[in-house]
């Protein structure tokens, strides 16, 4: 077998992906711990002295790529020299998602695993005819969005197959159309959220999709894993506002979505919503987009307890009220919030629980939809703290993932995990979920908030803050299975948002039962009858 081959940033041949290797986002943004954050982790955490620090780009020690030199000569018949490389500073970058147990196996300094080549299709016709040859050849395709996946979605995993490939789909950057009688657009899938909102904005619209990755992810990302975004209360999750989609299978080619509204068969789209590369590639969305909003206003709030807070944010979701934002941190959250809030910029915190609303719309609208949400909080039980803390929470969105960085270099483990339920099981399920994380990691920091409002039910986002200690992976995979078997037992959903992967693939037969994971095996079969596509995630 040959040597372990080192990965130097030099010697890319493909345009990289903007995210370093190991860590979040732009690097220039990355801000080490405050003195004062260091106290508290130490004091809180008996976290002493910094995570010894991982490996350089050069010193990475990646497994030999196993692709041919003749797959590398189809492959570039396919989609052009210049968009295939097996070179390793290509195939670092994409050997996997972002998840907290990702950044810690990337600061390894045991050889890992990576695609053993990456493509980058620029159309349809390259994407099918790559496809094609991986069918022939037994090569395994993992489609490449934004690579910000946290379930282990884009693990290289060959699973019997000769090798895998990392299909990056960056070069589906375009907007199609915009119809603006309609109030839709056709997307590439390679968009991320800034190119995709930069594109609609120059014409005056917007999708208004904004997950906390929303710098990095992509469109086709957000359709393949049903992803929501933080103005989910205003503008819904990602799968609500997907039309139409076109899908290229090794089949062939599906267009899907043809009116507001069918009644013919079940919904084909539902098939590859939440389809996570699993049986074909998304290639361009139809979506529903409004016009840049005119106005939009904010208000914080303070809640006495979580109880209360979850009681006024069921009211306020099913009446209607119509905010565009509406989130409600725990009682710990809120205190977190106000130790981190010069780290990340984030909302200054209160005592008890903080609540954040956004509303859009024209003047009349935010007038009123402000109106309404505010009697209810009030009626509820909740105090004003007015807009400053609210347009802090908006400044501040984004960066959080930062802090996991230095979080870990600092020697703390920091991961999320999320889940939704009906609002009558909510507390009993936060209880279940809070006590198998600190049971399984003594001593960790649970934290809390309600992301994602619906009538019957909300989501449930946890974030546990623990020390990194001996060999963290193990300690946080137990914690994890301890999490998803209370979350099962307590009869709610694996993913709200995160989507399946590999890590929550152990759960899937609880969530659709053994003749829906039948189904699922069915299709794929169907679709992708040499089992190429994504080996290893979402079906069991
Ligand atoms: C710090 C952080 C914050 C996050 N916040 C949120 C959040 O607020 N809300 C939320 O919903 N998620 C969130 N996520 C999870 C992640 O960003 C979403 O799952 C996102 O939708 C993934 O998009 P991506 O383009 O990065 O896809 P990738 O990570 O590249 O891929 C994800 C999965 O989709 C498949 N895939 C990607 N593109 C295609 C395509 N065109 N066709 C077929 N399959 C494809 C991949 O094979 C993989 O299985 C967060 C992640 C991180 C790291």
């Amino acid at each position: 077998m040959a040597p372990e081959t080192q990965a130097g940033a030099a010697g890319a041949a493909l345009p990289l992906p903007p995210m370093k290797w190991d860590a979040w986002g732009d690097p220039a943004l990355a801000k080490d711990l405050s003195a004062d954050i260091k106290g508290l982790l130490a004091a809180a955490l008996g976290v002493t002295g910094d995570a010894t620090p991982g490996p350089a780009a050069d010193e990475v020690l990646l497994h030999p790529s196993r692709i041919t030199a003749d797959d590398l000569k189809a492959l570039a018949a396919a989609v052009g020299e210049t968009n295939v490389s097996a070179a390793d500073a290509d195939r670092l970058p994409r050997a996997g998602g972002k998840s907290t147990p990702d950044l810690l196996r990337r600061r390894s300094r045991a050889p890992q695993d990576a695609p053993d080549a990456v493509v980058l299709p620029g159309d349809e016709q390259e994407i099918a005819a790559v496809l094609a040859l991986c069918a022939e050849r037994r090569i395994a395709v993992v489609p490449f969005g934004g690579g910000t996946s946290v379930v282990g979605g884009l693990d290289p995993e060959r699973g019997d197959l000769t090798a895998v490939i990392s299909l990056d789909l960056r070069r589906l950057d375009r907007l199609h159309e915009l119809d603006e009688t309609s109030g839709e657009a056709v997307l590439g899938a390679g968009l991320t959220g800034p190119a995709a909102e930069a594109l609609l904005a120059e014409r005056g619209y917007e999708l208004g999709h904004y997950p906390q990755s929303f710098r990095y992810a992509t469109l086709g990302g957000f359709a393949a894993t049903r992803s929501s975004g933080q103005d989910s209360a205003g503008h819904g999750r990602f799968d609500e506002m997907v039309r139409g989609l076109r899908v290229v299978t090794p089949v062939g080619v599906l267009d899907l979505g043809r009116a507001p509204a069918s009644a013919a068969g079940p919904d084909l789209r539902e098939l590859f919503l939440g389809s996570e590369g699993t049986l074909g590639v998304i290639t361009a969305v139809r979506l529903r987009v409004h016009p840049l909003p005119a106005v939009k206003a904010h208000e914080a709030w303070s809640l006495p307890d979580f109880a209360t807070g979850s009681a006024a944010l069921r009211a306020v979701e099913q009446a209607g009220t119509g905010a565009t934002v509406i989130r409600l941190s725990d009682e710990a959250e809120t205190m977190v919030n106000l130790a981190m809030t010069e780290q990340i910029g984030g909302a200054p915190a209160v005592t008890g629980c903080l609540a954040v609303t956004v509303f859009e719309g024209t003047a009349e609208q935010v007038a009123t939809r402000h109106r309404l949400t505010r009697d209810t909080l009030l009626a509820a039980g909740a105090t004003s703290l007015g807009e400053a803390p609210a347009r802090a929470w908006e400044h501040g969105r984004f960066n959080a993932p930062y802090l996991r960085d230095s979080l870990l270099s600092a020697g703390a483990l920091c991961e999320t995990l999320e889940t939704a339920a009906s609002w009558s099981r909510l507390p009993s399920l936060r209880t279940a979920v809070t006590e198998a994380l600190t049971t399984a990691l003594p001593g960790a920091l649970v934290l809390c908030h309600i992301s994602h409002v619906y009538p019957t039910g909300a989501s449930l986002y946890f974030t546990v803050v623990a020390a990194l200690g001996e060999d963290p992976l193990t300690r946080w995979a137990a914690a994890k299975r301890a999490a998803g078997d209370a979350i099962v037992a307590a009869g709610a959903t694996i993913t709200h948002h995160h989507a399946v992967g590999a890590d929550h693939r152990p759960w899937m037969t609880d969530e659709i039962g053994e003749l829906g994971v039948r189904i699922l095996r069915a299709v794929k079969a169907e679709l992708d009858p040499a089992g190429i596509l994504n080996p290893g995630k979402l079906i069991p």
